[in-house]
């Protein structure tokens, strides 16, 4: 991961969420870069864009209170008005390409089994922290995914079997399985975000 360099004596910087006020870890929360022009909101991944920022949890509901009346708004106002729903589909994308780079570095360690096949090998050999499943895939993906709970490993349902497939060069992918602990509790932590912020309420 790139980023900034943190020894164990010092504190992780933290920051004021702009909708519930709360301070929390500045990774915990997502940095929103304002700026003169259209979008006029981007999402800052990695803290490394300039400009004034805004950071937020990304729940629902910080974000809507920092939109309506919060941080973000005061940060915008006499620049643009911005929907709730925009920035949560911005955070969303953000996340999702997130979850892409993430099952790329466990590919690049060989943390990772793609397809049927070698996720079977995978959970045969006992190996698995977490199986992402396609939303449309059917059959067999429902046969591993009781295949790995019996092992204990986590399951979560992400993405098309063309996303999925995209993200490795495959023209589909129904399911993949992360033999990473480690990343596998960073994607889940973006897909629990992911959740939240498409909950209705
Ligand atoms: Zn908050």
């Amino acid at each position: 991961m790139l980023g900034e360099m943190t020894t164990a004596r010092e504190k992780p910087s933290r920051r004021m969420c702009a909708g519930c006020g709360q301070r929390a870890a500045a990774d915990e929360l997502e940095r929103l870069v304002v700026g003169p022009s259209a979008p006029f909101v981007a999402v800052d991944l990695g803290r490394r864009l300039g400009g004034r920022g805004v950071s937020v949890h990304p729940t629902r509901r910080c974000v809507r209170s920092a939109t309506v009346r919060g941080g973000l708004r005061r940060a915008l106002r006499g620049v643009a008005q911005i929907e709730p729903e925009s920035v949560e589909r911005m955070i969303v994308a953000q996340l999702e390409q997130r979850i892409v780079g993430l099952l790329s570095s466990a590919w690049r360690r060989r943390r990772l089994a793609l397809g049927g096949e070698a996720v079977r090998a995978a959970l045969q050999a006992n190996l698995g922290d977490l199986l992402i499943r396609a939303e449309d895939s059917r059959g067999r993906g429902e046969e591993l995914v009781r295949a790995a709970r019996a092992l204990g490993c986590a399951t979560a349902t992400w993405g098309t079997k063309a996303s999925l497939g995209d993200a490795f060069g495959r023209s589909e992918l129904g399911v993949l399985l992360l033999t990473d602990r480690g990343i596998a509790r960073a994607v889940l932590d973006c897909l629990s975000h992911i959740e939240t912020l498409s909950e209705d309420g």
